[in-house]
Parts: C-alpha cells; structure tokens; sequence
C-alpha cells in the first residue's frame, strides 16, 4: 500500500496522525507521513512516532516504491495501531532552508553563466552544489554569493504546483534541469517554483519565501574535473 506524502504539499507540518500499514523488524510502514526520506540530496528527518502504550524515535526513513519506511529505536507498534508522528523540526527546517538556497544558487549560475548543475547535498548545517562550468575564479564566486544573496533578501515566494507530464515539460526553466530524465510512467510532477529565481522538477521540501534562507555564505569550492566544479556553502543567521 502507498504512503500519502503529506510533506510534498506541506512542508510545514510538523506533527501528523498515522496508521501502521506494516511492520518488518525494526521498520514500520504508514499510510500517511510528514517524514522526508532520503532523496533528491536531502537527507531524511528524525523524530519520534507515538502510540497506545509506546513511542520510538524514528531514526532512518526510505522510500521503497509507493511506501514510506521508517526505521525506529525503542519499539514498535502492531500493525493497524494509530500513531502520532514529531517530525524533529529544528533539522528539517534548516535542511528546507539549506535546499532553497541550493535551488536558488542554482538560478542564479544559470541566469550568470549558462551552467547546469549536475547533483547537490544538503545537512542541517551546510550543504554543496556540483555545475558544469569550466572556468570558476573567485570573482565569478563572489558573483554568485552577492547576486543570490540581493534576490533571497527581495522575499521571493516558493510555490509548489503538481503537473501533468506534458504541462510541467512545456516549462523552458525546467528543459535544462534533469526533466528528461524523469521515467516514462511517472505522470504528475511536482515542480518547485522559486518564483523569478528558479524552476525544478523536485521531491524536497522548501521554505515559503527566500527570506526565511538568510544570507549564503560560499565557503569553499573545488575542482571535480571534465569542467564540474563543486560550491559549498553556509547560511548566516
Ligand atoms: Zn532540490
């Protein structure tokens, strides 16, 4: 049985109720989640489930097909049980944070350069993008750290929208992310719309307005060969 994926619509939730659909050793399946499993770059939330006579920490949660799995520590409820689920908000909120200022870094490489990026990875604390640009100076990188910075301060609204296939590949923006690469039989895509900064085809969870990013920092940058080159950043405040 499939997840309801209450994160991809609200990623504000931080409580929800559950019903344990499975249970395999120390991993439970629910119906219904606000747990982010690991994907897209970003790393899965922890937090707790809470039932009738029990509670455990969620330490791990994947996606396995249609399903969401959540690993736990400190027991488990029988299948059928009604749970209460805490997702830890302090992590998930930095990592939504993180991942708008990856997405939002991203436009603004393309708008300067015309680069693409090739992967990115986010932690509550930090997180890096790889592009395909062959010549990176440190002024091309201060650049990018002043130019996202002007527009995430500017308040942008992040709007996620549900689209069928051939309405979401109508979008330019979304041409020269990874698009195309999306299998034939997946027929709605969920697009993340950084209004007027970027547009992807993305299963993560975002902040509302780029104000609530703070300021990127650009903390370092590497070489990654065949003209890939890697940006890893902080966020300020
Ligand atoms: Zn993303």
């Amino acid at each position: 049985m499939s997840t309801e994926l209450l994160y991809a619509t609200d990623a504000y939730l931080r409580s929800f109720s559950g019903l344990v659909t499975a249970v395999e050793g120390d991993s439970v399946t629910l119906n219904r989640t606000a747990f982010y499993p690991t994907g897209g770059g970003q790393p899965h939330d922890l937090g707790t489930l809470t039932w009738d006579g029990g509670s455990a920490s969620v330490v791990e949660v994947r996606k396995q097909g249609g399903s969401v799995i959540h690993r736990l520590a400190g027991g488990v409820p029988d299948v059928g049980a009604h749970v209460q689920g805490e997702v830890d908000w302090e992590r998930r909120y930095a990592l939504m944070r993180h991942h708008t200022a990856l997405h939002s870094m991203s436009g603004v490489i393309y708008q300067l350069y015309g680069a693409t990026v090739t992967g990115g990875q986010m932690y509550p604390d930090r997180a890096r993008m790889d592009f395909l640009l062959p010549d990176l100076s440190t002024e091309r990188l201060q650049a990018i750290e002043a130019r996202t910075n002007e527009l995430l301060v500017e308040g942008h609204p992040v709007s996620i929208v549900i689209l069928p296939r051939a309405k979401a590949f109508a979008i330019p923006d979304l041409i020269r992310t990874k698009v195309n690469l999306i299998p034939d039989g997946i027929e709605q895509i969920r697009v993340v719309n950084i209004e007027g900064i970027d547009q992807q085809a993305d299963g993560g969870t975002h902040v509302a307005n780029t104000r609530e990013v703070g300021r990127v920092r650009i903390t370092g940058s590497e070489n990654k060969g065949k003209g890939n080159k890697r940006i890893e950043i902080a966020l300020d405040s």
